[in-house]
């Protein structure tokens, strides 16, 4: 802490040092370990839903921490890679540059991955994956950058189900980011110079216990809470008929729970070995639980499946935070979510809701052949591969302007009349639309004001489509996924903001903030600088010895966001036809 905050802090204690206030709780010093953890799909619907069943730490969040319930990632393209960038870069995606999963290059017509990093390696032999990955794609920095700036010597470590979940909350500089692979245990990247080895030391003892473990005892997903016995049902899911139950007939050890468990079981060790929160300057555990979003996109939120990943959720957080109560200098959590979810289409159309659906996937040779014939081209105008509509011409390369975007307005005009179809917009509009004003709340943001979130120069597809409400872009499979997010809709954007230390004392907070809130308000807890181009804004928490923050400026409107220069082309990945959604998640 700064001697600014320090002698601020103390003087208004000696202020309050009256015998009335004897026994009022002193505040706290600003902690020495921040942990954040994002639960991937974890939408403020399944918490709410949960929310009075828990027991363990999720419980311990909701009854003692400050909680928002109207917590939003507040940009369109709700998925894990932008929602993951905006937590601790305070930025929407239109400013981490972080629109989708997935995007086309203009340039070459070929897809690539969110946090494709070519020129690193990753450090386990299995190859395939994403590829080598890394940091390099998103344009912003993060809390952990900005506190390394200042306090070299603090540490900052990431651990996740996903390589997109550790890389974007570790930012630029982290000091171990680590991910699960089947097959191999926690792995990360190398960068060129670097040790795979050295790079690994963190997590290779937890991985040859977590081998030999489970070579022991392979895991197997059984039930252990009745209640979720309860929710088994029968489906027909593309004429196939499917019996609920856990466990599942078709699952992996990455959708089930016990990709959460080992991801806690890696955090707590990585808080041990490494002593976070118990040097002189403040360290930041970031955690990326997958489990839910895997299990959501294979399962649905509503039945037996989902039901026991809460309850075991639950439970690991539980041993979690019971660890950062022994933290020496303190700790602070935060929890929430990438993105939110929702259940699959068939479940909803049986539970009151006869509009929800597969989309009607002839939309796209209907509008490729009306393009087609209307501007006397050669091949499709339309490719799917990436996060949207790519206005392309041989090789999937975009076609050059002005063509690209008098086809673009072409296809709005035609999706426009489409019944599945709530709002279509030109990447060209979108780059134009000014952020919305500060202030705002997010659920009165405009769909094209969502849409603009989620607009980056040369990676956003030349067209955003918003579906209707529940019409769902996924074909769906049984053992395959069932139901996605991703939508402009509230059930995909409000997620949970949970903020807790040991000794806090519950508040419902119920007006919405924004995702990109959590960093500027954790960097002013921390004394750290956030870059002023920020978006959020810093929330007082209460509760610690620091002063309260800063007004915010009147702000003009906000320009249009500065262009993002298009990423380096990457390795060419599997071709064949996908729609936009049926991706990463
Ligand atoms: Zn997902």
């Amino acid at each position: 802490m700064s001697l600014r905050r320090w002698s601020s802090a103390l003087a208004a204690l000696a202020l309050l040092a009256t015998p009335a206030m004897a026994l009022a709780a002193e505040p706290k010093a600003p902690p020495k370990l921040v942990v954040v953890i994002s639960v991937d799909q974890y939408s403020a619907n399944l918490f709410d839903q949960y929310r009075g069943r828990y027991t363990g730490g999720l419980r311990t969040l909701a009854d003692e921490g400050l909680v928002y319930i109207n917590g939003y990632q507040s940009h369109m393209g709700t998925e894990t890679c932008p929602g993951h960038s905006t937590i601790l870069t305070g930025k929407h995606p239109n400013k981490t540059g972080i629109p989708a999963n997935d995007w086309l290059d203009p340039e070459t017509g070929e897809e690539v991955y969110c946090f494709a990093n070519p020129a690193n390696a990753l450090a386990d032999p299995l190859g395939g994956g994403n590829g080598p990955v890394g940091p390099d794609n998103m344009k912003a920095t993060t809390l952990g950058d900005w506190l390394k700036a200042s306090e070299p010597s603090s540490r900052v470590f990431g651990i996740s189900g996903k390589d997109r979940g550790a890389i974007a909350l570790s930012g630029h500089k982290g000091d171990g980011v680590f991910w699960w692979r089947d097959g191999f245990g926690f792995t990360t990247f190398v960068e060129p110079g670097q040790d795979a080895q050295a790079r690994l030391a963190p997590v290779a003892p937890l991985n040859a216990e977590l081998k030999a473990r489970f070579a022991a005892t392979p895991p197997v997903w059984t039930y252990s809470h009745d209640a979720c016995r309860k929710l088994e049902g029968d489906y027909v899911i593309a004429g196939e008929a499917w019996h609920t139950t856990v466990p599942p007939k078709k699952y992996s050890f990455e959708t089930s729970p016990f990709l959460d468990e080992v991801t806690v079981e890696g955090a707590l060790r990585l808080l041990k070995d490494q002593k976070l929160g118990a040097g002189d300057t403040t360290d930041i555990l970031a955690i990326s639980l997958s489990g839910t979003d895997r299990i959501g996109h294979g399962f649905g939120t509503q039945g037996p499946e989902m039901c026991e990943q809460m309850y075991r959720l639950d439970a690991a957080l539980g041993t979690l935070l019971s660890a950062l109560k022994d933290v020496p200098g303190g700790a602070v959590v935060v929890l929430t979510a990438d993105h939110g979810g929702s259940d699959f289409p068939e479940r909803l159309a049986m539970r009151g809701y006869p509009d929800a659906r597969r989309v009607d996937f002839s939309i796209l040779p209907r509008t490729n052949a009306a393009l087609k014939a209307r501007f006397n081209l050669t091949v499709d105008p339309i490719a799917y591969d990436g996060s949207g509509f790519n206005i392309v011409g041989e090789g999937k390369k975009r076609l050059p302007q002005p063509l690209r975007g008098e086809v673009a307005r072409a296809a709005v005009e035609l999706l426009a009349a489409e019944p599945d179809v709530a709002a279509a917009f030109t990447l060209d509009e979108l780059l134009a639309t000014p952020d919305p004003a500060p202030g705002t709340p997010p659920e009165m943001f405009t769909l094209k004001q969502r849409a603009a979130l989620s607009a980056v120069t040369g990676r956003s597809p030349d067209v955003a489509v918003i579906l209707k409400p529940g019409v769902y872009p996924l074909r769906a499979k049984v053992g395959g996924a069932i139901s996605t997010h991703g939508s402009a809709w509230d059930y995909d954007r409000r997620v949970p903001i949970l903020v807790w230390w040991p000794g806090a004392t519950g508040q419902e907070r119920m007006l919405p903030i924004d995702t990109t809130d959590i960093a500027p308000t954790l960097a002013h807890l921390i004394d750290v600088e956030a870059p002023a181009d920020v978006d959020g804004r810093c929330i007082d928490l209460g509760g610690f010895a620091v002063d309260a923050c800063p007004a915010a400026p009147v702000a003009a409107p906000a320009p249009a966001p500065t262009p993002v220069a298009a990423p380096a082309p990457t390795e060419k990945k599997k071709a064949g036809f996908r729609w936009p959604w049926e991706k990463k998640s």
